[in-house]
């Protein structure tokens, strides 16, 4: 409920979403749609710090990305694409592990898949659990549970079709 009013007040503010994708965890039987917004603040070379390249799990259906990520998430699918049959997990379970290297784009949204699910099951408790524990990222003491779950059950199945806004597929023709 906390989840649903949240999401449409972002959406409010945010408009359209650049694209919708199908998320859900492991232990999850039923995919979920979940909007994927962009916004110039969280492009990698953004003058807002604390949002520079980086994703955030809103809500238990929002997302919000950078323009330049939501880009690279869609070549990268173009290339190789998700679906849900043949869903994305972040490999091994986390995206930060010595002895391999940076987690495709496609991985990193679906670790933010697990925090859509860890949303539905903590409503709004979410928020206080994830500005606690958010920090500490993965690791292998307890206090890396929320980053570690999120690693380990989310699946990223794909974006849904004829969901792709104008501007990205604008992108797309200039390549
Ligand atoms: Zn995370």
């Amino acid at each position: 409920m906390l989840h649903d009013l949240a999401s449409a007040w972002l959406r409010n503010l945010g408009g359209k979403p650049c694209f919708r994708i199908y998320g859900k965890a492991k232990t999850e039987s039923d995919w979920r749609v979940i909007d994927i917004f962009a916004t110039h603040r969280r492009d990698i070379f953004s003058s807002w710090p604390l949002w520079r390249g980086t994703c955030i799990t809103w809500t238990s259906s929002v997302i919000a990305v950078g323009w330049d990520f939501a880009g690279a998430l869609l070549n990268e699918q173009i290339r190789e694409p998700a679906s849900r049959e043949h869903p994305v997990e972040v490999i091994g379970g986390r995206l930060h592990a010595p002895g391999r290297g940076p987690g495709t784009v496609s991985e990193v949204i679906a670790h933010e898949c697990g925090h859509i699910a860890q949303a539905r099951r903590l409503g709004g408790l979410y928020w206080l659990i994830g500005a606690a524990f958010t920090r500490f990222r993965e690791g292998p003491r307890w206090r890396n549970w929320f980053e570690n779950q999120a690693s380990e059950t989310g699946q990223f199945g794909g974006i849904v079709n004829g969901s792709v806004c104008d501007e990205l597929m604008h992108q797309l023709r200039d390549l």
